[in-house]
């Protein structure tokens, strides 16, 4: 560990770096390097991970002791740059400072941010002096109490409550007949420091601390303090931050954006986040402070003329109206305009990505408070990663690396079909937030969201302004509407962040929590009636709006065509319908990788055909039952080989538990009895027979096919004559035959005897040849084990990792999802390993079989197909034991290629 804790930054110098954001965060790592480029940042210090992590195990009086000295020293650099003094007494102007968190990456869960820090009932007159603006220390000041005691002493709305300081400013607004905080006195808002400072006792039972230092340190250890915070973890788990990561605290002197009107602060992108254009946007409040953009108590205005256009266009806004009640910045302040514009062009050059900043313009200057590479929609991760190559700020590899996987997913999600669009009824606009399609039933609050969506419920969130609380609801819900708030409010950042649809700033919507409704022009609209959401217009509908599948763009072609250039393995798709075939297909699958035979025996009639075959006690009565299948199963595997010509198409064979096929209803087992001609007692006995304590363990896999060869002779006759049937159409049939849940290679030397058997004969009456392969799955600990003796027999592997998963843990998988959660919750496991492979465990037998396969067997294919094979970290152990391909459902086939090919880049 390093035994330095703080670093100071100011004045164009700094102690830390950009590369530093492991120990200094991501915040404060890229305030020193600010520093560094020549930009105007207020002085500071940043306090490292390493003390986070420090205070988490010995706790606050140890780490308080620890970094005493060095807070103070800190401070006095401070002081010194900005010739202020912390806790005047009117020797100097009293220094005033914020406290913000930190992490590595940016985290909404926890503590963001305390302004002014450092105000008191005496510090706040002597500012009001030493500035000569009253009304600005005083504004200072009820924020700072408000801040404060929001975020440290923990004073919160109760449910179904406003925030009970808002709530006082609503309540004095009403009482002098103001709408803007700007339009306070000196004299109301020292009305509001005496309610807010009420508040605060009220609520807490504690007086609000007067002494400097000891808000400093509150506020220190409160940063420190939200890392484990229930919505902190969550976020963490949510994103795979680990918890030793801790967070920074960084300590920088106030600049003011509440000086006056000729200042402000605000939020601005180097390009737009949710589609990805180079265009520089961004919002401002003139006299505000930072948290009323993020906040979205006030409406923001744009920061350009263009951005401010089209703003106005979309709130039906006249052009008059715009340029005299909402000017962008660029017309309000031009000459900082043109510096904010500098500096983003600057920083964006710098870093080689699209920056989200913070500034503020104290009395015409402007000031830098923060940049970082900023949250992005998927659509614009693809298009900002294209256009950046284009422009040469960064290379192919890059802009691979660039790609969440994960991400591209919203970009295969549906949207609203055109037609019905036309049709629906729009009940009011707000800002396009965060693009996408959703309908749902509304709900007003996060928990609710949650325990709707555990019903099977689709719900959309509706809120006043949406803040870090609601994060879990706002991850369940389908799309978030909100009535307050901008382009960058907590609402449209987290939304774009999760790739959610939001629609923020619905101005025209009253939401009430008591009543459970939001009305919006006359309308009003209950709890869990439906409405319709479109992120990309920010149009809100009542009802469900049809959707339809995406298209997909040029980017992301380009996107998926450099994954192909620079991977080495490749994709395949489970697809177990034509259908989904060719869909796989355009998605760039390189054949199938599983084709499940046992869906295929429940379509229509064919099940009484399977009953048919299980309830008879001849062979003669299996057979027949089975010919009648063998038709309808060669159909199946015509289509699909034929919709991936060409390609390798692996098909398994037939892979249920037997008593999923048996009749259990009295109705079934009645007309099974008529149709074959026996009492339906025989049929009961038969049934109960069948019955399995254990399933998932039983009757199932290539038992079935040893128990009954006659199946696997009628499959893979069912499969050899559909290939022989399409190579005399001159197609390219390459089917591959695949023998599941083998523990033993005896089980699969007995069933690939079979199958050849059986190819033979096809090939003789046919009078043509394919060519084909066998192989088997590996699915069971015993197969990984013994997989050099199965190699001698299989040609192929795929691991079928839902089984090994199972088999592994001992855990059901139809009975996890009872005790998963709290194993995560508990910290026992880190994710659901049905959905991210275990790579400790499972991983080693996946490891070990592909090794030992390839000793007997130098030629042997090796994939994967469980649920993992979609799942990034997954795709990149795959790639890491050598496996030739990896195999997923359609929609997940974009995102293991890209997965695929940056595990190539980074080896
Ligand atoms: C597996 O077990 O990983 C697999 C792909 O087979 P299934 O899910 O059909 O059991
Ligand atoms: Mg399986």
């Amino acid at each position: 560990m390093s035994t330095k804790y703080v670093y100071t930054f100011g004045d164009g110098k700094a102690e830390g770096k950009a590369d530093m954001k492991n120990l200094l965060g991501g915040k404060g790592a890229n305030l020193a390097e600010m520093n560094l480029i020549g930009l105007p940042v207020p002085a500071g210090f940043t306090i490292t991970t390493e003390v986070c992590t420090l205070y988490n195990q010995k706790g606050k009086d140890a780490v308080v002791k620890l970094i005493e000295n060095d807070v103070k020293a800190g401070i006095a650099h401070m002081e010194k740059i900005m010739n202020a003094k912390f806790g005047s007494k009117g020797e100097a102007f009293p220094l005033m400072v914020s406290v913000r968190s930190g992490a590595r990456v940016s985290m909404p869960g926890m503590m963001d941010t305390v302004l002014n820090l450092g105000l008191n009932d005496d510090a706040v007159k002597l500012l009001a002096e030493k500035s000569g603006n009253a009304r600005f220390a005083w504004d200072s000041y009820r924020r700072f109490i408000q801040m404060y005691g929001d975020v440290v002493m923990g004073v919160a709305a109760a449910k179904g409550e406003h925030n009970p300081f808002e709530v006082e400013i609503d309540k004095l607004k009403e009482a002098k007949h103001i709408k803007q905080d700007t339009e306070f006195t000196v004299e109301d808002l020292q009305v509001l420091v005496e309610n807010f400072k009420k508040v605060v006792k009220t609520k807490t039972g504690k007086d609000f601390p007067t002494c400097p230092w000891e808000q400093l340190w509150g506020a220190i250890c409160a940063v420190f303090d939200s890392w484990m915070t229930e919505r902190a973890v969550l976020y963490r788990q949510l994103n795979q931050i680990p918890e030793e990561w801790g967070t920074a605290v960084n300590v920088q002197s106030m600049v003011y954006g509440n000086m006056g009107n000729n200042s402000a602060t605000g939020v601005a992108f180097s390009r737009d986040a949710a589609t990805g254009e180079d265009i520089f946007n961004g919002e401002y409040l003139i006299n505000a402070q930072g948290e009323d953009v993020v906040a979205g108590i006030r409406t923001p205005q744009e920061i350009t003329i263009e951005g401010s256009r089209r703003w106005a266009k979309l709130q039906g806004i006249s052009e008059e109206e715009r340029a005299s009640k909402y000017p962008s910045l660029e017309e309000a302040m031009p000459q900082a305009y043109a510096d904010l514009n500098a500096v983003q062009e600057k920083l964006e050059d710098h870093f080689h990505d699209m920056q989200d900043m913070e500034f503020t313009i104290q009395d015409g200057k402007l000031w830098m408070l923060q940049t970082r590479n900023g949250k992005r929609t998927g659509a614009a991760m693809v298009k900002m990663a294209v256009d950046m190559l284009k422009q040469g700020m960064i290379d192919e590899k890059t802009a691979l690396l660039r790609q969440e996987p994960a991400k591209l997913d919203e970009l295969l999600h549906p949207v609203f079909n055109k037609e019905a669009l036309k049709k629906a009824h729009v009940i009011t606009k707000g800002l396009p937030a965060s693009p996408g399609a959703a309908c749902g039933r509304v709900v007003f609050f996060a928990d609710e969201a949650e325990e709707w969506k555990n019903r099977g419920e689709k719900v959309v969130l509706v809120r006043q302004e949406t803040s870090p609380e609601d994060l879990r609801g706002m991850n369940v819900s389908e799309g978030i509407l909100t009535a307050r708030g901008g382009m960058t409010s907590h609402a449209a950042v987290v939304a774009r962040g999760m790739g959610k649809c939001c629609v923020s700033g619905a101005g025209d919507i009253v939401v009430d929590y008591a009543k459970r409704n939001f009305s919006v022009n006359g309308t009003i609209i209950k709890e869990g009636d439906w409405i319709s959401l479109n992120g990309s217009t920010g149009e809100v509908y009542l009802g469900k709006v049809e959707t339809e599948d995406a298209t997909l763009d040029e980017d992301f072609t380009a996107i998926m065509n450099l994954a192909e250039k620079y991977t080495r393995m490749y994709v395949r798709t489970n697809a177990d319908t034509p259908k989904d075939a060719r869909k796989a297909r355009d998605f760039g699958a390189k054949g199938v990788g599983l084709c499940r035979t046992e869906h295929m025996f429940f379509e229509g009639h064919r099940i009484d055909a399977m009953r048919e075959m299980i309830l008879s006690d001849t062979v003669e009565g299996r057979r027949d039952a089975l010919n009648k299948i063998l038709p309808m199963q060669r159909g199946d595997f015509e289509g699909i080989l034929e919709a991936m010509n060409g390609l390798g198409v692996t098909i398994r064979l037939l892979d249920p538990p037997l008593h999923e096929f048996t009749p259990n209803e009295p109705a079934s087992q009645q007309y099974m009895a008529q149709k074959l001609g026996i009492p339906v007692e025989r049929i009961k006995e038969k049934v109960d027979a069948l019955h399995e304590f254990n399933p998932m363990l039983g009757h199932r896999g290539c038992r079935l096919g040893v128990t009954y060869p006659e199946i696997t002779e009628m499959q893979a006759r069912a499969i050899i004559e559909a290939a022989c049937n399409l190579k005399l159409r001159g197609l390219d049939p390459r089917p591959e035959i695949m023998v599941p849940l083998v523990g033993t290679v005896k089980e699969l030397k007995q069933q690939a005897e079979i199958i050849n058997r059986v190819a033979a004969m096809v090939f003789e009456e046919k009078g043509v040849k394919v060519d084909y392969k066998v192989g088997t799955m590996i699915e069971i600990p015993r197969a990984a084990i013994t997989a050099d003796q199965i190699a001698e027999v299989a040609e192929f592997f795929s691991f079928g990792t839902n089984d090994l998963t199972q088999m592994t843990f001992g855990y059901s998988r139809d009975d996890a999802g009872k005790f998963l959660p709290e194993y995560i919750r508990k910290g026992i496991l880190k994710t659901d390993p049905f959905a991210v492979l275990d790579q400790e465990g499972v991983g080693r037998l996946v490891e070990m079989g592909v090794k030992l396969g390839r000793k007997t067997n130098a030629d042997l294919k090796v994939g994967i197909c469980g649920e993992h094979g979609g799942e990034p970290s997954s795709v990149i152990f795959c790639d890491s034991v050598g496996m030739n391909y990896v195999s997923c459902s359609p929609f997940r086939v974009p995102i293991a290629r890209v997965a695929a090919a940056q595990a190539a880049i980074e080896e």
